[in-house]
């Protein structure tokens, strides 16, 4: 199909705080490849990786976001400081050879394009298998002390963010494909940060490593995410701690989410050690039609 131009389509994504805001050109995505390596599974990113010339940032230098890398650093993952959303990797996919000048490949995370370009639900989605590669990822340990919650068919699930900073210890019924009250959501943050939560009462999570959280909060401000400051992977949502004066005067619906939430935490399964969500089933939330006012797309 020699000299045969494949028509480009323009994609606009952004980190939800719009601190930056990206778009790119590429033939119209109608797959895409999942890898299934440690930091893509914990991240749910899905990358797509358009010619350098077909990427223009709008808003935002790219060098402001926080890197993190590790093992050979091959890849550099980065991730908006303030709202904890992964939107790139810059690496190569295949190595230069020796003494070979070659600018690196520059990924995007599709789950950061605005609503509408592509739907992830529906995509037709392959696995890349980088968990089979040689570079063995070291699952870090939680070394807490176990969280409340004995009745029976409670079992203690853990897991951590990808770089260790924070561990985590989780209480629940077994967590396999009949289990019930898991969610993914489409909504502005839910969407972008790929998590499945589940939603157990606080006292069956203890997060080691708090301090090592970033918070962000937006719209109502009710709901605080939180996020690894180190390498990004969002660890949880909860419910802002508000005084009885602040829930009276919030608006109904805000009310009830918050009477209903603030004694639960919303918890990225993605974070435990041997799991794999894609063997749950999650209810897919339709957030972003539901939750109003909507997000508005920079
Ligand atoms: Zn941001
Ligand atoms: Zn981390
Ligand atoms: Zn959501």
């Amino acid at each position: 199909m020699a000299g045969e131009q494949v028509p480009l389509k323009t994609y606009r994504g952004n980190c939800h705080c719009t601190a930056f805001v990206y778009e790119i050109s590429l033939p119209e995505i109608k797959q895409a490849t999942e890898c299934n390596c440690s930091i893509c599974y914990k991240k749910a990113s899905i990358f797509v990786f358009p010619k350098p010339s077909d990427v223009r940032f709008v808003k935002g230098d790219p060098s402001a976001l926080t890197n993190y890398t590790f093992n050979e650093k091959r890849f550099t993952h980065k991730f908006c400081s303030t709202c904890g959303v992964s939107l790139m990797v810059v690496g190569h996919l295949t190595p230069p050879k020796a003494g070979e000048d070659k600018a690196p490949d520059n990924g995007f995370n599709i789950r950061t394009f605005q609503h509408g370009q592509t739907d992830v639900w529906k995509l037709d989605i392959k696995t890349f298998d980088g968990a089979a590669l040689p570079s063995a990822y070291d699952a870090p340990k939680f070394t807490g002390f176990p969280p409340a919650g004995d009745a029976e068919d409670l079992q203690l699930y853990t897991g951590s963010c990808h770089c260790g900073a924070v561990t985590v210890g989780l209480k629940s019924k077994p967590l396999n494909k009949d289990s019930q009250g898991l969610m993914e959501c489409n909504c502005s943050i839910c969407g972008r940060y790929g998590a499945t939560w589940a939603y157990p009462p606080k006292v069956q999570v203890v997060i080691e490593g708090r301090e090592n959280l970033g918070e962000y909060y937006f719209n109502k401000k009710i709901a605080s995410k939180r996020f690894c400051k180190t390498c990004g992977v969002p660890v949880c949502s909860e419910a802002a701690e508000c005084t009885e004066e602040q829930v009276a005067q919030m608006d109904e619906a805000s009310r009830q989410w918050y009477t209903r939430s603030k004694d639960l935490t919303a918890f990225n399964l993605r974070l435990i050690n041997g799991l794999n969500v894609n063997d749950l089933n999650p209810t897919r939330f339709d957030g972003y039609t539901f939750i109003k006012p909507g997000y508005v797309e920079p």
